[in-house]
């Protein structure tokens, strides 16, 4: 019996939004290493590796390091890490290499963190060590990624539902170009322009584009994979848009044009991609005459934790207690300062602080007065499906029941409040609450179903883009720029080639 394939695997997972002002440091970061992180793996990372196992790979885990998404790393901490894995790669000289990566993480050294450290790991180990990836699809995919990866494909569907498959599709396509039955090909398109809105993949225009993927797909056997990247509109570079990407066994001559003509439905389908948001007022009306339907889980979709923004608004907490006071409801302000004056005077206590505010420009403290019901370190395992049994950290964090109906959650750390179980965790029952704020936009709806009514509200802050909010120095990106008609090529990208394009079309 011939030795099984040794995989190196190893995650590494940031989503950085550069337009939030902390940086993101060590701390932030739970790092395990070696078999722990095989023990209880989640997302593209658990069909990584229990794909592996199941065809009798020998796996060598290095290390699983990920943070809620924030500010730009720490360039050092992300260095170390690239050396930590390049050493594992010297010594046990796999066979092949999988990773689960995000796809979006920048440093405060650089705004492709993931170019670099494939383009590295490329150069180490030449170009005959497949190297495989699993990434979100809000990746901020860069030539440079796609050239030095043999497989580099993303979830399908947002929220995020199938990052399981996608993990267990990198194994696969893995195994299979070892075992020489996959010559793997990437081509990709990229249009200049991003989703303004409308990015869940259950509807829409989303959903039609990638109804046509699937049918390309069934219908060309040599096409292995369509990805559909929608971007992270919080970096800033020359690479900011759509990105479409066909793996095939060889090169399919089809590809090209397929990738052009996906790439192109979302420019001719490009004022569809709005979003239908409540204004402050509008939602908290709306909680106030449908009891039926509560509690609400209001979607804060300008400080969204999940698109890396600092999670310190307070207004809807604002909202909440002076124009509201009949509602009862839970949020989340990240203030370490707060929390732990909270914490010192203890459960019981009465305090009156100053909260939130403290990190996305523009943002107000709001100052409070109530009393401690929770303290704690802020630990808590999410109850899922998204990111389900995933240790999270809030750092100390403090309960303060103001006015005997509003729940504020003074956490250290942006808290992953997209999850039930951040509140449930600090004892704050859902049952007779008319509302709970998820700092999140898209999945929120599948760690909340069945226990509320998702909302989305129309809300300030650097965790959502509109049109000229933000500065952009290199991007140059539909709609926050005019772009005419975009010129659409397609590029083949294999690591055996240097990176060509095969075709150009003009939409
Ligand atoms: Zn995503």
């Amino acid at each position: 019996m011939s030795e099984p394939y040794r995989v190196l695997v190893a995650r590494l997972y940031h989503e950085s939004n550069r337009l939030n002002p902390e940086p993101t440091g060590e701390t932030r970061f739970l790092v395990k290493r070696g078999q722990d992180i095989l023990r209880s793996p989640s997302g593209v990372f658990k069909g990584l590796t229990g794909t592996l196992a199941a065809a009798g790979v020998a796996i060598e885990p290095i290390f699983s390091a990920g943070a809620p998404p924030s500010g730009l790393v720490d360039h050092e901490f992300y260095l170390r890490l690239r050396e930590e894995l390049l050493d594992a790669v010297r010594r046990i000289k796999p066979d092949a290499i999988g990773l689960e990566l995000h796809g979006a993480m920048g440093t405060t050294g650089t705004p492709d963190a993931e170019g670099d450290l494939l383009q590295t790991l490329r150069h180490l180990v030449g170009p005959n060590i497949p190297i495989g990836i699993g990434l979100d699809l809000h990746a901020h995919v860069t030539g440079r990624m796609l050239d030095n990866t043999d497989i580099c494909i993303a979830c399908k569907e947002n929220p995020h539902s199938d990052t399981v498959e996608c993990g267990q599709r990198v194994a696969e396509l893995l195994i299979a170009q070892l075992d020489g039955r996959l010559s793997p090909v990437t081509v990709s398109a990229f249009l200049p322009m991003i989703l303004p809105g409308a990015q869940e993949t259950a509807s829409g225009p989303l959903a039609e584009i990638h109804a046509k993927a699937r049918e390309y797909a069934a219908s060309h056997p040599s096409i292995r994979d369509i990805s559909i990247f929608n971007s992270f509109r919080f970096v800033d570079n020359d690479e900011m848009g759509q990105v479409v990407t066909i793996l095939s066994d060889g090169l399919d001559s089809d590809a090209p044009a397929l990738a052009v003509d996906l790439a192109k439905r979302f420019w001719t389908e490009r004022d569809r991609f709005e979003d239908d948001f409540l204004a402050v007022d509008e939602l908290f009306e709306l909680i106030q005459n449908s009891p039926e339907k509560r509690p609400f889980v209001i979607a804060d979709m300008g400080d969204r934790v999940l698109a890396g923004a600092p999670g310190d608004s307070t207004i809807l907490l604002s909202a909440a207690l002076d124009n509201y006071p009949r509602i009862r409801g839970a949020l989340t302000v990240t203030d370490p300062t707060a929390a732990s004056r909270a914490a010192e005077a203890g459960v019981g206590a009465s305090v009156t602080l100053p909260v939130g505010g403290g990190y996305t420009p523009g943002f107000t403290q709001r100052t409070i007065t109530g009393r401690v019901e929770h303290v704690s370190d802020g630990e808590f395992v999410l109850d899922g499906p998204f990111h389900g049994g995933e240790h999270s950290s809030m750092g100390q964090t403090a309960v303060i029941l103001v006015d005997e109906r509003i729940h504020v959650l003074l956490t250290t750390s942006p808290a992953y409040s997209h999850d039930p179980a951040a509140y449930t965790s600090q004892g704050v029952k859902l049952e007779g609450l008319d509302f709970v704020v998820a700092k999140s936009g898209y999945h929120f709806t599948l760690n909340f179903a069945g226990r509320a009514t998702p909302v989305l509200a129309n809300t300030p802050g650097v965790g959502y883009y509109s049109k000229g909010q933000f500065k952009y120095a290199k991007s140059r990106f539909w709609p926050e720029h005019e772009i005419p008609v975009p010129e659409i090529v397609a590029r083949q990208h294999s690591v055996r080639a240097s990176q060509n394009p095969v075709s150009k079309v003009s939409v």
